[in-house]
Parts: C-alpha cells; structure tokens; sequence
C-alpha cells in the first residue's frame, strides 16, 4: 500500500483536544501499525543519506518515539530535547511562545561534539516554534542544523516559514 495513504489512514484526527478548537492528531494507530511504523521511520532514514548525520534529536515525547529508531537505522546518536526539569545535568534552555503561554525545553549542554551535524525529528510540525527552539539549542550547544523531518506538517500554521533555512521535512502535509 502507498505509504502516504497508509500515513493519512493512521493518524485519527481528535477533536477539541486538549482544549476546545485544537484538533489533534493522534498517532497511535500509526504506532500501533508494524506496517506503517516501520514505513515511517524508513522513509526518514532514506530521505537523508546514511552516513551524513551525526545525531538525531527527539522532541518530548512523542518525538522520541520516531527519532530513537530514525537513529539506530542511521548509525546516528540520539540525543533527547525534553521539558523544563527533565534533564539531570546541565543544560541549555530555551523559551518560546505557545497559543497560551509560554513552553521552555532544554538539552544537555554536553549533548554535540564542536561542528556535529544534527536532524531534529517530531511527530507534527504546527507553528514551528517547538522546532525552531530545538534548532535553537541545537547551535547554542555547539553542533549544526542539517534538517528537521516530520511525520506531519500542519502547512496552514505555517511553521515552515518559522524555521528560516533550515531543511524541513514532511512525510505528508495538510
Ligand atoms: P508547534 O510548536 O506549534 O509547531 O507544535 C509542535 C509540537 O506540538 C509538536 O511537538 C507536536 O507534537 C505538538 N502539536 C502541535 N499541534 C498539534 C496537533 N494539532 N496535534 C498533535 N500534536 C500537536
């Protein structure tokens, strides 16, 4: 089956949550799909070389369930951008604006070698700013930006144009 099909048929789409207006996309069909799990995490991997990556970031939390396989399939590190206060030893923390309020993550400030070059992967892509800060860590930790890869990008939030340069990108987009 065509995987981007496959993709569409496996995110259910939840209305109102987690506050009225959102509607979420829910992965775990997709998760729970060997298929489609698999598919997923290949096509990322086939879309950047082997071999040309160093680390690969996962976004709390869903984001660390792409990225960890994305990683062993490249024979690339995984490095985890968690929440405000997850992170035991010492960090670099960056601030970004949500609908409401503000969210801030953080990454080991010891996470990259000088110069290393870095995916940042997600489930979805909504406003960017989520990315954007990762990106943000990612340099203020000393390593470099080679791409972020979603499973979903959500084009009407324009999260793309957030990220600048930056190589975005997404296995399907709505
Ligand atoms: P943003 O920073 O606006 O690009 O939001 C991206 C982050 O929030 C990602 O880590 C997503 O997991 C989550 N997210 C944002 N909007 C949605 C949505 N409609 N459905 C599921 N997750 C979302």
């Amino acid at each position: 089956m065509d995987l981007h099909k496959l993709i569409h048929e496996r995110i259910r789409d939840v209305p109102d949550y987690p506050k009225p207006g959102v509607l979420f996309k829910d992965i775990t069909p997709l998760l729970a799909d060997h298929v489609a799990f698999a598919g997923v995490v290949d096509a990322i991997v086939n879309h950047h070389g082997r071999g040309t990556i160093d680390k690969i970031v996962g976004i709390e939390a869903r984001g660390f369930i792409l990225a960890a396989p994305v990683a062993y399939h490249f024979g690339a590190g995984f490095v985890p951008v968690r929440k405000k206060g997850k992170l035991p030893s010492r960090t670099y923390e960056e601030t970004y604006d949500l609908e409401y309020g503000t969210e801030t993550i953080e990454v080991h400030a010891d996470a990259f070698g000088p110069g290393e070059r870095v995916l940042i992967v997600d489930d979805v892509l909504a406003t960017g700013g989520t990315a954007r800060a990762a990106a943000e860590l990612v340099s203020r930790a000393g390593a470099q930006v080679v791409g972020v890869s979603v499973l979903l990008e959500l084009s009407f939030l324009r999260g793309r144009e957030r990220l600048g340069d930056v190589d975005v990108h997404a296995l399907v987009t709505v």
